[in-house]
């Protein structure tokens, strides 16, 4: 049975005074048998882990490199992230995609590295509007899982978020048909490569203006194991119903 997820991503957003939210969501607990995730910007991770003092908030990254140390000026490493106290990173978002020109195997790269420092790796993929409108959604999640995801990943070490780039900040969100048709073709796709024990415990989780108002429609449906939150995992009050909703 996959435990539900709810992760946020804060993007670069927030300062120490940010840290009141993660206080604040953190005491009201909204739903303990959901796992919650929260990846602040990396200036912030270690105040974060102290902030949430082991009250069964995970903290994370949101990227990091494929090597351990080196001359790789403004990167922080995996191992870097895990003595902060992260237990998790976000790799392969859309916006390092574009903005870092970041490729499925420099994704794998990352992810590889991450896993091996002990930490959950929450692989994002997503398919632009264009690509949406030219039926080519699934051959391009279907690549981008391929090559992103490292072989040494299981339930443990990796979770997948289906992000729509069309979807992320718009407002706009896929019906949840098309939702279900990606989740189902990830779950199918992640069954036959690592076959069907690991396949099945793998969460995938939908990404992209998830809000307290569509959030218990887009958990309804099969093969969604949580959410990739931007904007409304900022603050306790958009956040909490949104877990809750799991
Ligand atoms: P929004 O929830 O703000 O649309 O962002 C989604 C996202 O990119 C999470 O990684």
């Amino acid at each position: 049975m996959r435990r539900k997820l709810a992760a946020g991503n804060w993007k670069m957003n927030g300062t120490s005074a940010a840290l009141g939210e993660l206080d604040m969501l953190a005491t009201s607990h909204p739903a303990p048998g959901v796992d919650i995730l929260v990846c602040p910007p990396a200036t912030l991770v270690s105040a974060a882990v102290r902030t949430v003092d082991n009250r069964s908030i995970r903290i994370g990254g949101q990227d990091c490199h494929s090597e351990t140390n080196g001359a790789h000026t403004g990167d922080i490493s995996a191992a870097m992230l895990r003595d902060a106290g992260a237990t998790a990173v976000i790799l392969g978002h859309s916006e390092r995609r574009a903005s870092h020109h970041e490729t499925s195997e420099d994704v794998r790269a990352k992810a590889r590295s991450a896993q091996k420092a002990g930490l959950m790796t929450v692989i994002c993929l997503g398919e632009s509007l264009l690509q949406r409108q030219a039926t080519n959604t699934l051959d391009i999640i279907g690549a981008q899982l391929s090559l992103s995801v490292p072989d040494s990943s299981n339930g443990q070490n990796l979770v997948i978020a289906y992000e729509p780039i069309w979807a992320i900040g718009s407002g706009m969100t896929p019906t949840p048909d098309q939702i279900g048709e990606v989740h189902d073709f990830m779950r199918d796709r992640l069954e036959q490569r690592f076959g069907s024990g690991v396949g099945r415990s793998v969460r995938l989780l939908y990404g992209g203006s998830v809000k307290a108002a569509n959030a218990a429609e887009i958990f309804g449906i099969s093969n969604v194991d949580g959410a990739l939150v931007g904007g409304a995992s900022l603050t306790a009050a958009d956040f909490g119903p949104i877990i809750a909703a799991l």
